[in-house]
């Protein structure tokens, strides 16, 4: 029998969404590959996804459920069927919720599941029960809501217009490993001349291929922001301009960053007082200059603020005037037009309590 291509999307909760062209012969998908045609695909997938028949066919992948048969951590488990772990389950959640449903918290979030599975069917049981309420997002509030303070939205830069930039800092992301395809893009850019400086406490692959890495402790990033900022105010490499048109409370954050100097920054960063002068040089001379900032440091206390500090950087030299300049952390906030989170849902079945809306 012939093999067809079927044509599919990354089931990942990841920006890249790339397009995948399975090959299928006698019904069994034998090779995944990356979409050549698709932009930003360009025919190549994450280690993630690139051995999916692989792990799909593996013999030790796990198809039925198993039962906990000794001590939590001691291994031993038995299959049991569908039918027996649904059962087991149901009785347990229905005597704890005949005492009191809030006693169920449905500790839950996305990874492979998308809106129907991951936001929406266990959403819908869980209000029908009148089981606890889960924030949303588990990892990414903070860091969103910093966006959305900043600049109205979960919005940012397309990732194709980093190929343009001639300063690109990657900030808490080590794109080779989880955002493949913006790395292509930096890669462009690193051909035509652009520098890539790599801020993170850990030397991942990607701070090893960009041109600088700075080292900071974890959590400092608010810091290294405000210790930037005075730098770019001392220097007068600033946009004021843009400042004045497009900005609002400059003036207060801007004597709150005069109290970091170089030095304090650099003690408080765990890096060099000359790291942070030779970094504000570059991000204040270099034009388009540009940001990818990720998750990581919104996962610590103050780091929704950290966000917002690194966020207002773009704005204060004037980067987002040029479409290779400006920052992304996530781009969610294009597509909320098309979701409609009641319908999936069913806030109508919390009977009047209140849920915060889903915001990734
Ligand atoms: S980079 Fe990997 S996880 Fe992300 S969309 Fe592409 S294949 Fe999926």
């Amino acid at each position: 029998m012939d093999s067809t291509v079927v044509r599919a999307a990354c089931p990942h909760d990841c920006p890249d969404t790339c397009a995948i062209r399975v090959t299928v012969h006698e019904g069994r998908a034998v090779k995944v590959q990356g979409d050549p045609d698709h932009p930003p695909t360009h025919g190549a997938l994450c280690t993630k996804v690139s051995r999916y028949p692989e792990r799909s066919y593996h013999p030790e992948r796990v198809l039925q459920p198993l039962r906990r048969i000794g001590p939590k951590g001691s291994g031993r488990f038995e299959p049991v069927s569908w039918t027996t772990a649904l059962g087991d389950i149901a009785a347990r959640l229905k005597a704890i919720a005949e005492r009191d449903p809030q006693a169920i918290v449905p500790y839950s979030y996305a990874g492979t599941m998308g809106l129907l599975q991951g936001e929406s069917m266990a959403a819908r049981f869980f209000h029908r029960l009148g089981a606890s309420l889960l924030d949303r997002t588990i990892c990414a509030s903070a860091g969103g809501d910093a966006l959305t303070a900043t600049y109205g939205g979960k919005l940012g830069m397309h990732l194709a217009h980093y190929a343009d930039s001639k300063l690109i800092l990657i900030w808490g992301s080590n794109s080779i490993a989880s955002n493949l395809h913006f790395w292509t893009f930096a890669q462009a850019a690193k051909r035509q001349g652009a520098k890539l400086v790599c801020i993170d406490p850990r030397k991942t692959e990607t701070a090893d291929k960009c041109h600088q890495h700075i080292a900071l402790l974890p959590g400092t990033d608010g810091a290294l922001a405000l210790g930037l900022m005075r730098e770019l105010v001392v220097n007068d490499w600033l946009d004021h301009d843009y400042i004045a048109r497009h900005t609002e409370g400059w003036p207060a954050l801007r004597e709150r960053a005069m109290d970091w100097t170089p030095e304090r920054t650099a003690q408080v960063c765990g890096i060099t007082a000359d790291e942070v002068r030779g970094l504000a040089r570059d991000y204040g001379t270099t034009k388009p200059a540009a940001i990818r900032l990720n998750y990581g440091m919104q996962r610590v206390h103050g780091g929704g603020n950290a966000v917002r500090l690194v966020a207002i950087l773009p704005c204060l030299v004037g980067a987002w005037r040029d479409a290779a300049g400006g920052l992304l952390l996530s781009a969610s906030g294009w597509f909320k037009r098309f979701r409609n989170d009641a319908a999936l849902q069913r806030p109508d079945l919390l009977a009047g309590r209140a849920r915060a809306p889903s915001t990734w």
